[in-house]
């Protein structure tokens, strides 16, 4: 049986791959400090798989707590979903944005490497494909950023090229996610950030549950077919089961390699709204508001690579995920 660690375990993918991993039998340690989660994911992890996964209650950024992690236990792999993810608060706060997603990445690659382990999947993004590529994206377009969480994701995707360059025995899977939405069908993990959502589709969850008012669409004058944002929505069940094909993908491959996680498929800001009312059966009130700056219209994969690469695609539809997700914020309010 492999040990997996899982950074980030506790947060809203991370605790979907554990799940996936425990039901592949993997053994499964989470490693967080729970900046962006809670104790209680590990709870409901437990009682999805019948199996709690051992849990590491550590700061990446605390090194020597990393390191004694690594020397201490004999580790496979390692997926490394620990970041901070928030774009606005990263214009905010940069500095602490590039400490804790830079350094604490850093600090595990020195630990891993020390102690033989040379195993990662990543979680990157499709933020990376910046402002100026021309969706469907591919791995090889040309990459950048527009705030500081983009590039803390281009840097570390930067530092990995380097790592396996430098030394072959490094097997490095990047996976730029798309849009990650949806919820275990059990309704006991998604996503609840806290405040007001920023992401659309934990946004409309409000208003459908009746704590938000209505939604505001960020523009309607895109070239697009009904003129509002498209985004290449994945269910995050799907997203965690790419986990595990790039794991086995990376017990034959050594180097670095990104890879699109995505459906292949854009949605708009109002077929996901329809597609949420048809969900909750209720009607969602929204007003048209101006663009958000640093919005691109159009986003969404070419899932190629992962499908000949990792033998992987995305399965859930749109009304699924919808699904999914009023599933689990009806279970937050039992
Ligand atoms: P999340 O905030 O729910 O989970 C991140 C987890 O990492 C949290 O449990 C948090 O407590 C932990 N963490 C953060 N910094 C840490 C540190 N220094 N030490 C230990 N633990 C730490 O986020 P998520 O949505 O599950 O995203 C997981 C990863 O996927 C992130 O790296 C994010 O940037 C990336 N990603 C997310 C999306 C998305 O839309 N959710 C899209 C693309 C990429
Ligand atoms: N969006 C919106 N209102 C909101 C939040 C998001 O109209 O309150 C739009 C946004 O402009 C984009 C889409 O919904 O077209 C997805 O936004 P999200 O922030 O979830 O993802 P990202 O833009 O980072 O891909």
């Amino acid at each position: 049986m492999s040990h997996i660690v899982v950074t980030g375990g506790a947060g809203f993918i991370g605790s979907h791959c554990c799940v996936e991993l425990l039901q592949a039998g993997a053994q499964v340690t989470v490693l967080d400090n729970f900046c962006n989660s809670k104790p209680e994911a590990l709870h409901h992890i437990a009682k999805i798989t019948g199996i709690c996964p051992a849990l590491a209650q550590l700061d990446l950024c605390d090194e020597s707590a990393v390191s004694s992690f690594f020397a201490a236990n004999s580790v496979d792999a390692v997926i490394h979903f620990a970041g901070l993810k928030a774009v606005g608060e990263s214009c905010r706060i940069p500095l602490t944005y590039y400490h804790n997603n830079l350094t604490g990445t850093l600090h595990l690659l020195r630990a891993m490497a020390e102690n033989g382990c040379k195993t990662i999947v990543f979680s990157s993004s499709a933020t990376v494909y910046g402002m100026h590529n021309t969706a469907p994206f591919t791995e090889d377009m040309p990459t950048s950023a527009t705030n500081p969480y983009g590039w803390t994701k281009q840097m570390i995707e930067q530092i990995l090229m380097d790592t396996a360059a430098a030394d072959p025995d490094w097997a490095i899977v990047a996976l730029r996610y798309f849009n990650p939405i949806g919820a275990h069908p059990s309704g006991l993990i998604g996503e609840n950030p806290n405040g007001i959502p920023n992401n659309l589709v934990p946004y409309v969850a409000r208003v459908a549950e009746g704590t938000l008012e209505r939604l505001s669409i960020y523009g309607d004058d895109y070239d697009t077919p009904d003129g509002t944002g498209v985004r290449d929505y994945i269910h995050v069940v799907d997203l965690a089961k790419g986990h595990l094909c790039a794991l086995e993908y990376a017990k034959t491959h050594h180097g670095f390699e990104a890879i699109n996680l995505g459906t292949g498929n854009g949605a708009s800001v109002l077929e996901v709204l329809h597609a949420y009312e048809q969900a909750c059966g209720k009607s969602l009130p929204y007003v048209i508001a101006p663009r958000h700056a640093g919005d691109i219209a159009t986003s969404f994969a070419d899932p190629q690579k992962a499908k000949s690469l990792l033998h992987w695609q995305a399965e859930s539809d749109l009304l699924t995920m919808c699904k999914d997700s009023w599933n689990f914020t009806l279970q937050q309010h039992p």
